[in-house]
């Protein structure tokens, strides 16, 4: 790919205007440049807040899109659910970065387990359910308990069953509407952690050091850094982000969510998911790090080299989610404590209002 180097001043267009598309125009702003956010009218758009310019427009809006799409200089995106027909219809008239072909991949839990399982990279065992005969043949080698995801469209929890040993295989489908899925062994995991790095447009790679992660009701909680794990397990895990963003030919920053996993001989690292974008594991760069997650993500879209990333505290991120950003104030008075509201503009259960990030020595 021939590097297209933006100067300062230009224009990156951001698909997507949630809370990530909110930081990304903020490290975008501070590197002198420029942000437009591209988000649909259904959306609570906290990115347009801060943004340099806004489309609010569905993103089956071809003139729309048109119009974006001669107003800035590249386009990214902050939310991976993009339509694939938008992203290859913006592709044709602006770079688009990471290239439209990942989301194709990372859109269906199917294709992504199969890719990365292509690169030698062990996920949990899987198998496709389309049918219900397929269904009973995916139980018999996959065993239970099992988790039953959709291959689409699911996110912190969404489209996801657990079958315990117990329960009807068949009413778990029917409960996610019969919807393509995959079924997943269940993966009886001593840590969840994951691995944010970023590739150059000419192919150089970071990481940050790995987050370690809590869940509460399949919603990211509370993200640790440095996650506690050998050296070796840090290690694999970082190998493996890096085998997946060449792979995808990747320019931007991307997250790799894994198990860590106890076996008789001895520990490893099975890959769950990859997000193609910034990711909230990564929130407590802004806080803790000498670069952003979107720094770093901003710099890959616009040509320029990346900076290599160094730790400066430990740090603890806190997601504020629904209801719970109505407290902000106690946080206000804790030492070490940077508090970051997404000014969304209504309140709503499992919603991501927030996130605090404590650092310490
Ligand atoms: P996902 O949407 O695939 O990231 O799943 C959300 C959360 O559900 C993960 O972070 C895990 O805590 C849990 N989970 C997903 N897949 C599995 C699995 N195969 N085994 C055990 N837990 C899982």
């Amino acid at each position: 790919m021939s590097v297209k180097l933006l100067r300062l001043g230009a224009t990156i267009g951001i698909l997507g205007g949630g809370q990530l598309g909110r930081m990304l125009a903020l490290a975008g702003a501070r590197l002198g440049l420029k942000c437009h956010v591209y988000s649909p009218p259904d959306a609570d758009s906290c990115a347009f807040q801060v943004a340099a310019a806004s489309t609010c427009a569905p993103y089956e809006d071809e003139a729309a899109l048109s119009t974006f799409a001669a107003a800035v200089d590249v386009i990214t995106y902050e939310f991976e659910n993009v339509p694939a027909a938008s992203a290859a219809f913006l592709a044709r008239r602006c770079v688009v970065l990471p290239d439209p072909a990942v989301l194709a991949k990372t859109q269906d839990r199917l294709v992504e387990k199969e890719f990365v399982a292509n690169l030698s990279i062990p996920t949990a065992p899987f198998a496709p359910v389309g049918s219900a005969a397929e269904l009973q043949a995916a139980i018999a080698t996959i065993g239970r308990p099992a988790v039953l995801k959709t291959r689409r469209l699911g996110y912190d929890g969404k489209g996801q069953k657990v079958i315990d040993p117990t329960d009807d295989p068949a009413s778990a489908w029917a409960s996610l509407g019969h919807a393509p899925a995959i079924l997943e062994r269940f993966v009886p995991f001593e840590q969840e952690i994951s691995v944010i790095a970023a590739r150059s447009q000419s192919g150089q790679v970071e990481c940050f050091d790995l987050a370690e992660n809590e869940h509460r009701d399949q919603i990211l909680k509370v993200s640790r850094v440095p996650a506690r794990v050998s050296e070796g397990i840090a290690g694999r895990a970082r190998q493996i982000a890096e085998t997946i963003a060449h792979a995808f030919d990747y320019v931007g920053v991307l997250a790799v969510e894994m198990f860590v996993v106890s076996e008789q001989t001895g520990q490893t690292v099975l890959v769950n998911e990859i997000a193609p974008r910034v990711h909230n594991s990564g929130h407590w760069t802004l806080d803790a790090c000498s670069v952003s997650q979107f720094e770093q993500h901003m710099r890959a879209v616009a040509g320029w080299p990346l900076a290599k990333p160094i730790r400066l505290a430990r740090a603890e991120m806190i997601n504020l989610i629904g209801a719970e950003v109505e407290d902000y104030a106690q946080w206000l008075e804790v030492p070490g404590a940077a508090i970051h509201l997404y000014g969304k503009r209504e309140v709503r259960l499992g919603r991501k209002m927030g996130h605090v990030t404590r650092v310490s020595p």
